[in-house]
């Protein structure tokens, strides 16, 4: 049931020591959040399991499949490791239902039909299925955002990842992205989170990783962590 498992990863930018042996097992259902401060990591790491970033010591597994270093496997990977990022990503050209169906068309080959259902399903999981035909420049930031994760659960992955997908918000929205969260998070979703909401950590995290400078310095139960001065 190990969903990502890390072990004794590492990662260089050219001399700079990004990742020091980082070790990291997340199994079916967990909700891990991760937390330290800016340019320690985390979104690195993250990066890592989804293969936008390659480590270049140590093994990472999804799904049992090993992660290779030069990238031959990486639509594999991403079909398994979904993604939202801080700042949205979308694609500004196309429709909300057309970025939601892109993924199983075009990497999957899911036919037109059936990744337009996926689309809806999904977008009415995120509670916006009425945006559908809007362009991302016509909905809020929070709205993006909800399409965004929408997007990446159209390809049903093993797992999603977050990369402080609340950061970039106006805080009034901030909320709704969370809320979004947590009802995935209630769902059974697998999920790693980088993020600095403590409150989403605490109502949510199965267990909280702290990074500083590249390695992971502690984990906590969030009880614990939250009861303890
Ligand atoms: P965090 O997510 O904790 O803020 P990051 O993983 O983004 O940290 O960055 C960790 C460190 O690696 C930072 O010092 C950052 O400047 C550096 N870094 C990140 N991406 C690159 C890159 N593409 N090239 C060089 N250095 C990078
Ligand atoms: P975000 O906050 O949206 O994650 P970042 O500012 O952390 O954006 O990073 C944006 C991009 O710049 C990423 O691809 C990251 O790898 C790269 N990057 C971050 N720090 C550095 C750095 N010190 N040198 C080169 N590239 C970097």
């Amino acid at each position: 049931d190990k969903i990502i498992e890390a072990t004794h990863v590492s990662k260089w930018y050219g001399s700079f020591r990004a990742l020091t042996d980082v070790n990291l097992t997340v199994r079916k259902g967990e909700r891990i959040v991760i937390c330290g401060p800016s340019g320690s990591g985390k979104s690195t790491l993250i990066r890592c399991f989804n293969r936008l970033e390659a480590n270049q010591e140590g093994e990472i597994r999804v799904n049992g499949m090993l992660l290779h270093n030069k990238m031959r496997n990486v639509t594999e990977v991403r079909k398994n490791v979904g993604m939202v990022f801080q700042h949205f990503n979308l694609f500004p050209h196309m429709t909300v239902l057309m970025n939601c169906m892109a993924g199983p068309m075009w990497i999957k080959g899911v036919p037109e039909a059936q990744a337009k259902q996926t689309a809806l399903k999904y977008l009415e999981r995120v509670r916006i299925p009425e945006q559908a035909n809007k362009y991302p420049v016509q909905l809020s930031g929070g709205q993006q955002q909800r399409v965004a994760i929408a997007r990446s659960l159209c390809m049903e992955p093993a797992v999603m990842l977050f990369d402080e997908p609340t950061s970039a918000l106006d805080p009034e929205m901030v909320s709704e992205v969370l809320e979004t969260m947590t009802s995935l998070a209630r769902d059974g979703m697998t999920m790693v989170c980088v993020t600095h909401e403590m409150g989403f950590a605490r109502a949510v995290a199965d267990r909280i990783i702290f990074m500083d400078k590249g390695r992971i310095v502690e984990e906590a139960n969030p009880n614990d962590f939250f009861t303890n001065p």
